[in-house]
């Protein structure tokens, strides 16, 4: 019996809805395929499962990275049931703990969470439920556990493993810090001899690395799945006219899905700010789309209302801030669509992994403009933190436009970006409609001896706009002044347009063949550019297609003062990464300037 709880007239709580569903069963002991089918009714564990929860039931510790929706919860679930004692779940999203336990609930498993959302009754409902022995499964936020009552607590009762979700979280630099934890790393000396688990769905071999130093997990046994997703087809295309271009690609999904629209397909629309969500909702709606908002500044109701419908009904386009979509097991969403640029490749994959968990084909589309570029620098300069912290936001956002802006197959730059080797997929839009691309060695060459040839003659360093003036043999007021119409240099770049020059500078920056220093961003060169000037290899560059005219213009001497809205965006990025460039640089010091023979 259990007269506490009798007494009390509060509202039924997980512990007791947990003890309630058990007709118990008893898992200790048992076999982890007969408890996988008798519990979620799998038939069979997935790849890298079956190893992994055998490296726990046996006691070790194991480090699980895994792509979202690869299968990461029952590989801590089922030791947990299979092990004497409580299995403990680390997790930091408040809102999926409570379905994880509802689920595991509805399944017979003994299963509550301890978060800051409970009232005093119900938490220490679950607290003598978890002294007792009488639940398989506890989870804990993390800024919960790291409270004195809380471990005491744990160390009174009995814990069989201990897993830490998303364990990516852990890394300082990543993009989902929280510093909560930080502290999970003296779990090892408070409950030695109790496995614990990492698992995580963001792993690049560098926070890998960091999640086994700062978790205290060097004997961790790693598992590492594929994190390729086949059957997710990547496109990125240049912001032209967003709302067009997101209304011709949720049509296009559409379509391909089948004319039967018995059952429009459901996709995620991603948007940076709640404004944005609002608004690109409202659109879609208004062009016959069955779009709903949901951000955090929504009200609770609408939120979940919102959800459902997207969980629910068929075809519902959810318009969403990042707030959306942790733990939102939907196996059946069809397409995922960004229309701001993600701050890192990390996020990018993460929230695009959520298209096609159920296999079937799925298509991710963003639409990447320049302007984004300049609104995200803003946001790293604006955003607290030192200046190495910005230091590495800034290398995410370079990682993120390398993928925006290559050439060659997305899915390979994405595995690549997570240390897993590739061959082209055949399947994104690099590989279906390889982009058009032209040898630009000759151009970067005429720009980089530009540069060198004002450091050196002259000691002078410029940015670009003065330098594209140079090599377009324009007669502004500051070439005639500066004599640069002396230049060797001089007029050597008319065969390109301003606006083409400015795609050059933009793609030579990004790709760190060029760097941008100091307060006036003056361009100089990298330890890249000494191949490019001595002609090693070749530099295809991408054509904009938003521009206006290609690379082969005549020798006509067109100035930049048209004021056109895409070299003007042109010159935002570029002041952009000019100021992401000068940081760096001021990090690392000047780059020493290369000897190379005269060009
Ligand atoms: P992750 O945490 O890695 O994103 P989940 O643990 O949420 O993934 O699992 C994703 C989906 O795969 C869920 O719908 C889950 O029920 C399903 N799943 C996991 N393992 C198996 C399995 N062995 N057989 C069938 N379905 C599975
Ligand atoms: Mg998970
Ligand atoms: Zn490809």
């Amino acid at each position: 019996g259990d007269p506490g709880r009798r007494a009390s007239n509060a509202p039924e709580s997980a512990a007791s809805v947990a003890r309630r569903a058990t007709a118990r069963r008893d898992f200790t002991g048992r076999d982890p395929r007969e408890v996988l089918h008798e519990v979620y009714g799998y038939d069979r564990f997935r790849a890298d499962q079956a190893d992994i929860v055998a490296q726990v039931i046996g006691g070790g510790d194991a480090v699980v990275l895994m792509p979202t929706g690869g299968g990461k919860s029952v590989t801590y679930q089922v030791p947990a049931l299979v092990r004497p004692g409580t299995g403990l779940v680390v997790s930091p999203l408040i809102a999926l703990m409570h379905d994880q336990v509802e689920a595991l609930i509805a399944n017979g498993v003994r299963a509550a969470f301890l978060n800051s959302t409970q009232g005093a009754d119900e938490r220490r409902a679950t607290e003598q439920a978890y002294l007792a022995g009488e639940l398989d499964l506890l989870y804990v936020a993390p800024e919960r556990l790291n409270t004195a009552s809380a471990l005491s607590l744990l160390q009174r009762g009995k814990l069989s493993v201990i897993a830490i979700d998303e364990a990516h979280c852990v890394s300082q630099w990543g993009h989902d810090f929280r510093p909560d934890y930080l502290a999970l790393g003296d779990l090892a000396e408070r409950f030695p001899g109790v496995p614990r688990m990492a698992l995580t769905a963001t792993a690049t071999p560098a926070t890998a690395r960091e999640i086994v130093e700062r978790l205290q997990l060097p004997d961790a046994r790693r598992f590492v799945a594929s994190f390729d997703r086949p059957n997710i087809q990547y496109r990125i295309e240049p912001k032209v006219d967003q709302r067009r271009q997101l209304v011709s690609f949720i049509r296009s999904v559409q379509q391909t899905e089948g004319a039967d629209a018995s059952s429009a397909p459901a996709g995620i629309v991603y948007a940076l700010s709640r404004k944005s969500v609002e608004q690109t909702a409202d659109y879609l709606r208004g062009q016959g789309i069955d779009a709903l908002p949901y951000h955090a500044g929504l009200p609770t109701d609408v939120r979940a209302t919102n959800q459902s419908r997207f969980l629910r009904d068929d075809g519902v386009v959810m318009v969403a801030t990042i707030a959306f979509g942790m733990g939102i097991d939907k196996p059946d969403v069809r397409f995922v669509a960004h229309i701001d640029l993600p701050k890192s490749v990390e996020g990018y994959y993460q929230e695009t992994g959520r298209a096609g968990r159920d296999g079937e084909p799925s298509v991710v589309w963003m639409a990447y403009g320049l302007g984004d570029v300049v609104q995200q620098r803003r946001m790293i300069d604006q955003s607290p933190g030192d200046r190495t912290y910005k230091m590495r936001l800034g290398q995410h956002l370079d990682a993120m436009l390398a993928l925006c802006e290559t050439v060659a197959c997305r899915r390979q730059n994405l595995l690549d970006y997570f240390g897993e080797a590739s061959e082209p997929c055949g399947n994104c839009d690099t590989c279906l409609q390889p982009p058009e691309t032209w040898d630009g060695l000759v151009a970067a060459q005429k720009l980089l001896s530009t540069i060198v040839r004002l450091q050196r003659e002259r000691g002078q360093a410029f940015g670009a706009g003065h330098l594209i003036d140079i090599l377009r043999g324009a007669k502004t007021e500051r070439i005639t002044q500066q004599g640069h119409d002396k230049l060797a240099t001089y007029g050597i770049g008319a065969d390109l347009s301003d606006q083409d020059w400015r795609s050059v500078v933009r793609q030579l920056l990004a790709r760190q063949i060029l760097v941008a220093q100091g307060d006036y961003g003056t361009l100089a060169l990298s330890e890249a550019s000494g191949g490019v000037l001595r002609g090693e290899a070749p530099v295809p560059l991408r054509r904009d297609v938003l521009g206006r005219s290609g690379a082969s213009g005549g020798s006509r001497v067109r100035k930049s003062s048209s004021a056109d809205a895409v070299a003007a965006g042109d010159r935002d990025l570029f002041e952009a990464l000019r100021a992401w460039r000068a940081e760096q640089a001021r990090e690392q010091g000047v780059p020493a300037y290369i000897v190379f023979g005269d060009a």
